[in-house]
């Protein structure tokens, strides 16, 4: 028999220079029971609304079957289209719906967006550190990444100059609990990053997967609220991934007219639509304010989980270690001193079976530290959670 490498079968480029994620190597590991997983970042099955949304599959399938099966608009169902204007405008920000294209979960705006923007070469900026599913996405299309310097408040607007950012494509930012380091952009950086990405003529690409799940701190305007006044070109991503359920794969994007109108011919291109029948369920969901009572019960549920993990590391980690306190989202940045390397802390902490991510594949650049790793709370038990974290810390040892 041939063996692979003899087979015919070329791939492209693009595809060869492929890898897959460091993420879904790890999560491989901890689909064993035993193991006691802070890897993943999958939402809390307990804020899924089953019933919920099986009622509304039911009525839908019920009073618009045929609509429901059938073909329908690029753009998105009309309906959702509008509660998703309606649900983003504010006192002196309007969404008309026509700035909305509904998506099938947002990583696949960021797929879209990249072929909207990137050319082999182009300049993109990212976070250093950033979501690597956004990294994974913007790749594909060879772009040449800058990364934008972060301190302990995120983002630092000033670092963005008309060097750094000179022929950049966009900026992609996480302004609300950041994946991966939990991080939130206080009001003085967002007012000063839509400024500078206005008068540098950056568009700017705010992906806010999160910005529901907020649970201590006061809620901040949206990157796209801030920058209209101003004149910044924002593009925004939401999705009901972390709202409602992930399995759904439905997203948005709210952006300029002319931006939709292209994003739509790739759309189109991609898969014609997204699903009428999970649009239309979705909508009948939520349309009657059903997001105002669900959203406190899911944001009890990280807080508390968020709770769990805080204490577990001020208990079982060194003195010499630090870590962020997120004000909402799922995600905890651990920095441990200079010298430990998370990549062969993760091995020896497989070996006790215990998971976590390390802090290197979120950096675009080759420099990335190697002493940082990223914790994921909100589906881990309590009790296993005090056991993962003291076990951890035992491998780490103590602090100097
Ligand atoms: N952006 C960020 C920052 C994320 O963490 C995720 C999900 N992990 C996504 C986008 C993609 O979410 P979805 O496609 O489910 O909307």
């Amino acid at each position: 028999m041939d063996t692979l490498n003899s087979s015919p079968i070329t791939f492209s480029g693009r595809a060869l220079q492929l890898t897959s994620s460091a993420i879904r190597e790890i999560l491989k590991i901890t689909e064993r029971p035993e193991v006691i997983s802070f890897a993943g970042g999958l939402p809390s099955p307990e804020g899924f609304p089953i019933p919920e949304l099986r009622a509304a599959f039911d009525r839908v399938l019920a009073t618009q079957g045929a609509t429901a099966l059938q073909y329908g608009r690029t753009e998105g169902y009309t309906p959702l289209r509008e509660w998703v204007a309606q649900d983003l405008s504010r006192d002196g920000m309007t969404i008309d719906p026509e700035e909305v294209l509904i998506v099938s979960g947002s990583q696949q705006a960021l797929d879209m967006l990249g072929k909207l923007f990137i050319d082999p070469g182009s300049r993109v900026l990212v976070e250093a550190p950033s979501y690597l599913g956004a990294l994974q996405s913007f790749s594909l299309f060879e772009p040449q990444y800058q990364s934008v310097p972060t301190d302990a408040g995120g983002l630092i607007p000033e670092a963005l100059d008309a060097e750094l950012t000179q022929d950049a494509r966009f900026i992609y930012v996480l302004p609300n609990f950041q994946n991966p380091t939990g991080l939130t952009l206080d009001l003085q950086r967002r007012q000063a990053l839509v400024e500078r990405c206005a008068a540098l003529g950056l568009p700017i690409i705010e992906d806010d997967p999160y910005g529901e799940l907020r649970y201590a701190g006061e809620p901040q305007p949206s990157l796209l609220e801030l920058g209209r006044p101003v004149g910044a070109t924002v593009i925004r991503l939401g999705t009901f991934s972390k709202v409602l359920a992930p399995g759904m794969r439905l997203g948005y994007v709210v952006a300029p007219r002319d931006v939709i109108s292209k994003l739509v011919q790739i759309k189109q291109a991609t898969d014609l639509h997204t699903a009428t029948i999970t649009q239309m369920a979705v909508y009948e969901t939520v349309r009657n304010g059903f997001l105002r009572t669900h959203l406190p019960k899911v944001r009890e549920i990280y807080q508390r989980q968020c709770g769990y993990m805080l204490d577990a590391l001020q208990r079982h980690f060194p003195a010499d270690a630090r870590w962020t306190r997120p004000q909402g989202g799922m995600f905890i940045w651990v920095t441990l001193r200079e010298g430990i390397d998370t990549g062969e802390l993760l091995q020896r902490a497989i070996a006790r079976n215990v998971a976590f991510v390390p802090g290197a594949p979120f950096y675009a650049s080759a420099q990335a530290p190697t002493n940082r790793l990223r914790l994921s709370f909100v589906t881990v038990p309590e009790d296993r959670i005090r056991t993962g974290i003291q076990v951890l810390g035992e491998l780490i040892g103590p602090g100097h």
